[in-house]
């Protein structure tokens, strides 16, 4: 396997989901799973669950929300519309579309959506234009000729809708994903700080560690980025939906100024969508994506994302080991190291990362081994994207699963000790024997003097075989 600083998420379907097949992606390259209930029920995510920890305990598993979404109802027959067309659109999630009729799964649709909106069905593939309103429907023009099936998405983009963050299907998920001790939830179409606020509290409720990364994918949520980064763990740059509710082309300056914001702000941050959208077909990827993998790269994401290419792609571990090889590309050849300003409260931590960064920048060493309570101060180190692997040694297996998800950390779990410098001696002796690093080498290590909670308070700067020999 390729040690690599970028990791990648790929999203696995209980209908494609052996212990065999997700081997393959973890041998080319995997880190998370991302599991899309989108499309699932609790028994479906469960089958797939425990075959991922069949495999590795180290792969960190990602349950996708529903979100607040707005989709097209059942219906008799597709509608075929034609350019020109004047077609209805109610707020009736109990009715089904029928004729020139298209119910909507959220009831105050109408009121929500004022006259003049675009209305798209279908990512982005039927437009219509709301021309009048009644009481009952809303009478559309008809932009481009298609045909509008059931169960389709629907996008208003700028227009803010009142739906609740939550639907039941995502309550059940999320305690179901505690139940499980999952390691992420990234829930869709997060609008501000209350939309997050509603994930915790369930969370908070069931007293579990699972972090929230919110998925930006409408103008809203990208507007609101900071007050949501004061709640989520990290960010989903959401591109498949985000594309549809915000004009194509804003796309990839919106993209850069959310991995800058989440990188400042110790966020681990993921580019998803499209990423190698041909290679669902195709054994090789075009050359537009193999450059907007490495471009995310070169703008130094901790994580780049499958969909399709894994969850019903012809060439899932091609795709997996394709983004692998371009990361490795991008890291080998450009030094990544991002001169983020201290902005965390902790200002020791936080001094500390930035002074062991810089040194193993200098002195060129082969590795930053740190151990962490909660990974915060992991996430502190790998904010400055500096060339040494962070060599994490933390106290409980969550944790070690949570940080799969950022940028060039290798975590460990090891037992806890009150002495705490013995399990950090350990750690150097396994990771000279696992061919990390050799005893010559020198290495940081970043650790704390006044026991377990109470932070990183040094900085250690030797060989790995002097460090072992510590008396203290
Ligand atoms: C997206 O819209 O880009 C996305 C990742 O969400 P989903 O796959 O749930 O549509």
């Amino acid at each position: 396997m390729i040690r690599r600083n970028t990791k990648i998420i790929a999203t696995i379907s209980n209908l494609n989901c052996s212990q065999e097949f997700i081997k393959g992606l973890f041998w080319a390259g995997m880190n998370v799973v991302r599991l899309n209930t989108a499309h699932m029920t609790h028994d479906d995510a469960l089958q797939v669950i425990k075959n991922i920890r069949q495999v590795a305990i180290k792969i960190g598993i990602l349950l996708d929300t529903k979100g607040p979404e707005i989709r097209t109802c059942d219906n008799d027959k597709p509608l075929f519309v034609k350019y020109g067309d004047i077609i209805k659109i109610k707020g009736a999630p109990e009715e089904r579309s029928k004729g020139d009729v298209i119910c909507v799964s959220y009831e105050q649709f109408v009121k929500d959506v004022p006259m003049g909106s675009s209305i798209l069905i279908d990512d982005g593939y039927i437009a219509l234009a709301v021309m009048e309103k009644t009481d009952e429907y809303l009478i559309c023009y008809v932009e481009n000729d298609g045909v509008i099936n059931a169960r389709k998405s629907i996008n208003i983009p700028s227009v803010h809708v009142k739906l609740p963050a939550l639907s039941e299907k995502d309550k059940g998920f999320i305690r179901f994903a505690a139940d499980h001790r999952l390691d992420f939830i990234a829930h869709s179409f997060v609008r501000n700080k209350n939309d997050v606020i509603a994930v915790q509290k369930i969370l908070d409720e069931k007293k579990s560690t699972i972090k929230i990364i919110a998925k930006i994918e409408n103008s809203e949520g990208a507007q609101n980025l900071d007050e949501i980064l004061d709640h989520a763990y990290g960010v989903m740059i959401a591109r498949g939906d985000l594309a549809v509710e915000i004009p194509t082309e804003q796309i990839p300056l919106i993209q850069k100024k959310i991995v800058k914001t989440c990188i400042e702000k110790r966020r681990p941050v993921i580019v998803a969508t499209q990423m190698l959208h041909s290679m669902i077909e195709s054994p090789r990827p075009t050359r537009a994506e193999v450059s907007d993998v490495a471009n995310a790269c070169l703008d130094r994401v901790d994580a780049l994302m499958l969909s399709g290419e894994t969850a019903n792609g012809k060439y899932p571990e091609v795709a997996v080991r394709t983004m692998a090889k371009i990361a490795k590309e991008v890291e080998d050849k450009k030094s990544s190291y991002v001169n983020v300003p201290y902005t965390i409260d902790n200002t020791i931590t936080a001094y500390l990362a930035k002074a062991a960064v810089k040194a193993s920048l200098r002195l060129e060493t082969k590795g930053i081994v740190a151990d962490s309570f909660s990974g915060r101060s992991i996430r502190a180190l790998a904010a400055y994207r500096g060339d040494s692997p962070i060599y994490a040694q933390v106290y409980n297996r969550q944790v070690m699963r949570q940080l799969s998800l950022s940028f060039g950390v290798f975590a460990d779990y090891v037992q806890m000790d009150v002495n705490s410098i013995k399990p950090l001696k350990k750690a150097v002796s396994r990771l000279v024997e696992e061919k990390c690093f050799k005893d010559d080498d020198l290495i940081i290590v970043l650790a704390g003097s006044f026991g377990m909670r109470h932070g990183a308070s040094y900085i250690e700067i030797s060989t790995a075989q002097n460090f072992k020999k510590r008396q203290t």
